[in-house]
């Protein structure tokens, strides 16, 4: 496949004519050339967006906004299986998993901020001699910078509130997960979008994300990605007073108390754990379990992760497949050796899988201090540590202990105890007797380095606008 950047309603090379291999994890064969652009890409899309926002764009009411929003999720909807296929054999991941919760997601993203723009609301404040009623306004171009773990849908979870409330978009795809965001370009043009409306330049972070984050025209910048990225675009972008939107890394607990629904616990600690082959940020990647049933759940914990399929993710029975790179293997395996080395016992898994493409076992750890590294970074793979805790205060303590403050679930049958717990966890987020059970409105994000700002609903459509008081003397 020849992937191209799409600019101005045009597929395109980069200026330069340079590209890059995408690898399929799957086989590490090569899969795709995409163009490795450059500033001077970036700065032709931001060109192009700011004259669709010149031509008609500038001009849409909410409705016509919505409507595209509408007909993508449509278009998205209709060709499920294709977009499925190119999310599944661009990132790994197997293909029961871009079928059942990447696309749809994607979908019901573009939906929900269609119907969210169209019932969203401003404010109206009345003086006895005057009154004040607030224009929420476009922000002009707006960069979007997304990872490889979950292309599409974190891609429509940004794209689709900046279009609804009248932006234009310039997005920089992860380099190893360009196929998806492609194909969503063709689908906008096809629709008839606005020439330059969704533009997307694919290359290196270096070379053409820092572009995005710095240029002038560029009035705000959602990045979902590492902590440690997200410090450089952070910097990066403080200069030019952008807005700004962090969603980064994560170290979440999972935590068992002693009164939980056992079954269930199970089942839910290691859904937390492996989906998307551990690649979520969300990940539940320490499990925290009241010492008098540690021992119970770890046997039943391992018996529960060694029953998930792994292999090819084409298999629709497959449930834990690739991760992304032959790097990001090599990093993961280094954490599962990192372990053992500071005590850990391996239950199960312990390295690559003896096949061609980047495979990492499910592994799961237990023994380890719960301060230790293996248990307090991210390492962002098919690794679970499992620790035990004696009391509610000390599970609290555990938990908050990483610089991380993403999410957390927490397993218990005792009401008051999942109020306090929750509200006691130094976190953006709590599921309780559930994991990643998603509701667009509510807040999404992390606190400490974790990220800034939230998304979702009303969030998302505040952080893609501008409100301007206007006031009228009677
Ligand atoms: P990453 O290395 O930080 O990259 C994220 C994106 O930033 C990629 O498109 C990357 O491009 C780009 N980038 C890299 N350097 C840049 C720079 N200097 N300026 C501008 N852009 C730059 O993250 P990743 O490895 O793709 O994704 C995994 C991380 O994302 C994990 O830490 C995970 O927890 C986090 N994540 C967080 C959330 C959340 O909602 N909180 C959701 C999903 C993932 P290249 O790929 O081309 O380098």
């Amino acid at each position: 496949m020849r992937v191209s950047n799409h600019i101005g309603g045009e597929a395109v090379d980069a200026i330069d004519g340079r590209t890059l291999d995408d690898l399929a994890p799957a086989t590490g064969e090569v899969l795709a050339t995409i163009p490795r652009s450059s500033a001077a890409d970036v700065d032709r899309a931001v060109q192009a967006a700011g004259d669709a926002l010149a031509g008609s764009w500038g001009q849409s009411s909410v409705a016509e906004r919505a409507d595209l929003c509408d007909a993508i999720a449509d278009g998205i909807e209709a060709d499920l299986d294709r977009f499925a296929e190119l999310e599944s054999i661009d990132t790994g991941k197997p293909i029961h998993t871009a079928r059942t919760i990447d696309i749809p997601r994607a979908v019901a993203n573009f939906r929900f901020f269609a119907g969210a723009a169209r019932h969203s609301q401003t404010a109206m404040h009345e003086m006895a001699d005057a009154i004040n009623y607030t224009l929420r306004r476009p922000l002009g171009v707006v960069g979007l910078i997304t990872p490889w773990n979950l292309p599409l849908y974190l891609l429509s979870w940004k794209t689709a509130p900046a279009l609804a409330m009248g932006n234009a978009v310039v997005a920089k795809p992860s380099e190893l997960t360009p196929l998806t965001a492609s194909a969503l370009a063709t689908l906008t043009a096809e629709l008839g979008a606005p020439r330059g409306l969704f533009n997307v330049v694919h290359g290196l972070g270096a070379e053409a994300g820092q572009p995005l984050v710095a240029h002038p025209d560029v009035a705000a910048i959602s990045f979902t990605g590492g902590t440690a990225t997200g410090r450089h675009v952070a910097a990066a972008a403080s200069r030019s007073f952008k807005k700004l939107s962090l969603e980064l890394g994560g170290k979440n607990a999972t935590i068992v108390f002693d009164d939980a629904d056992l079954d269930a616990a199970v089942a839910g600690a290691a859904r937390a754990g492996f989906t998307n082959t551990g690649q979520v940020c969300l990940c539940g990647s320490r499990v925290l379990v009241h010492r008098s049933i540690h021992d119970a759940f770890l046997e039943r914990f391992v018996q529960a992760v060694a029953a998930m399929p792994q292999g090819d993710p084409a298999d629709p029975r497959t449930r834990v497949g690739a991760v992304i790179s032959a790097a990001h293997r090599d990093k993961v395996c280094s954490y599962i050796e990192l372990g053992q080395q500071e005590g850990g016992t391996v239950r199960l898994g312990g390295g690559r899988l003896d096949r061609p493409g980047f495979f990492v076992e499910p592994t799961v750890l237990s023994g380890l201090a719960h301060d230790s590294r293996t248990a307090t970074e991210e390492i962002f793979g098919p690794v679970v540590t499992v620790h035990p805790f004696d009391d509610e205060a000390e599970a609290i303590a555990i938990a908050n202990e990483t610089r991380y403050g993403l999410a957390a679930s927490v397993w218990t049958t005792h009401l008051g105890r999942a109020h306090r717990v929750a509200a006691a966890l130094h976190t953006g987020m709590v599921w309780v007797n559930c994991w990643l059970k998603r509701d667009l409105r509510v807040p999404f994000g992390g606190s400490k380095e974790s990220g800034v700002g939230r998304e979702g609903g009303h969030y998302s459509l505040s952080f893609y606008s501008e409100d301007k008081n206007v006031c009228i003397q009677l």
